[in-house]
């Protein structure tokens, strides 16, 4: 039997921004990356260098302008937009600096908005919100507003709406970017952990060294190019 496909495959993929009377500019530039299922990557680098834009393309939010991106073997470029939707809700969570909760529910019917957009969430979702909401520490905190949490609290709270649908890659674009040093460092840390305990592939964009340091290894944008580092 032949072994299944990497989780994430990228050849060559160029982000090429079209810019009004000036050279287009070029963010991304040949582009590859292989990522074996249940690994996880930080990617670093300035700002403006690309990440936002590469993790976009990655999470089908954006598209190349050229190249292949494969997810599970599935080449995206040929998929609707109706498809990619229905690929991203099924495959793929995000957590971005910003929490993006909804301000007027509670913890835990924020985490299960990524389910009503497919069903009624059934007893074993709600056990399970449950259950990562009590892992990641906020089993007292079920019942709050965001407006009611603090900042680490708000993002393990995304953390939790990311995973939810059991993703095969958790994208996190900048994550401790809000959070005061103390929270960065728990928020890094969990991160780590929740990528072994669910089995999830996980790439963090990130300025902080201590969170790239969680990860199994770390990359670099540079001149639009992603380049390994030591
Ligand atoms: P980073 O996340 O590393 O800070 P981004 O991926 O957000 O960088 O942006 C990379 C470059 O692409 C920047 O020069 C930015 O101005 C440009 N860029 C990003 N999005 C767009 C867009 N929609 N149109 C034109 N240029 C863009
Ligand atoms: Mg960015």
């Amino acid at each position: 039997m032949s072994s299944p496909p990497p989780i994430l495959d990228l050849k060559n993929v160029n982000k090429v921004y079209p810019s009004a009377g000036e050279a287009p500019v070029e963010v991304l530039r040949d582009i590859d990356l292989t990522l074996e299922a249940g690994s996880s990557t930080a990617i670093v680098g300035p700002s403006g260098s690309g990440k936002s834009t590469l993790l976009q393309i990655i999470g089908t939010l954006d598209r190349a302008t050229s190249g292949t991106v494969r997810i599970a073997g599935q080449d995206v470029a040929g998929l609707s937009d109706d498809q990619l939707a229905e690929l991203r809700s099924r495959m793929i969570g995000f957590v971005f600096q910003m929490h993006h909760l909804l301000p007027h529910c509670t913890a835990l019917e924020n985490v299960l908005v990524p389910v009503l957009a497919n069903s009624k969430p059934g007893k074993d979702t709600v056990e399970r919100a449950r259950k990562l909401l009590d892992r990641v520490g906020l089993s007292h905190r079920l019942n709050h507003l965001p407006g009611q949490m603090s900042g680490g609290e708000r993002q393990r709270t995304a953390i939790v709406r990311a995973l939810i649908n059991q993703p095969k890659l958790l994208l996190a674009d900048e994550p401790t970017g809000a959070l005061d040093r103390a929270s960065a460092e728990a928020l890094a840390v969990l991160l780590a952990e929740l990528n072994r305990e669910e089995k999830v592939t996980l790439i963090v964009v990130t300025h902080a060294p201590e969170l790239a340091a969680t990860m199994d290894r770390t990359l670099r944008i540079e001149d639009g190019r992603l380049l390994p580092t030591e």
